[in-house]
C-alpha cells in the first residue's frame, strides 16, 4: 500500500496523532514537483479549518482524507460535492 493513498479507510483509526500527520506531510515533500506552494497550502488549510465538514480537526467528511495531507497535492481538489472549496493547481 502506498502511503500516498492514506486516508481514514487505510489507517487503523480516523483519530490520527499529530506525529502521524507530521510524518505524512514530511513525506509529501520528498517530491516537490507534485505539491503546491506554501502559500496555496496555507490558503487551502484555512478553508478546511472553517469548513463544517472537517471532522476531529483533521479529516474531511467527504473524502475521508487527512486534510493536511491531501491539501499538499497539486492534483487534488476539495471533494465537496458540486462546489469544491479549493481547486487543483496546474
Ligand atoms: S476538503 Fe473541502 S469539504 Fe473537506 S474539509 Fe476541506 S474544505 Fe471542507
Amino acid at each position: 500500500m502506498s502511503k500516498r493513498n492514506l486516508c481514514k479507510g487505510c489507517v487503523e483509526s480516523v483519530m490520527v496523532t499529530e506525529e502521524v500527520i507530521q510524518e505524512l506531510v514530511r513525506e509529501t515533500e520528498e517530491d516537490l514537483s507534485v505539491i503546491v506552494s506554501d502559500e496555496i497550502y496555507s490558503e487551502r488549510l484555512k478553508i478546511c479549518e472553517s469548513c463544517p465538514s472537517l471532522q476531529y480537526g483533521t479529516t474531511c467528511a467527504h473524502s475521508g482524507c487527512i486534510v493536511r495531507y491531501r491539501a499538499k497535492f497539486k492534483n487534488k481538489s476539495c471533494p465537496f460535492t458540486g462546489k469544491p472549496k479549493w481547486e487543483k493547481v496546474g
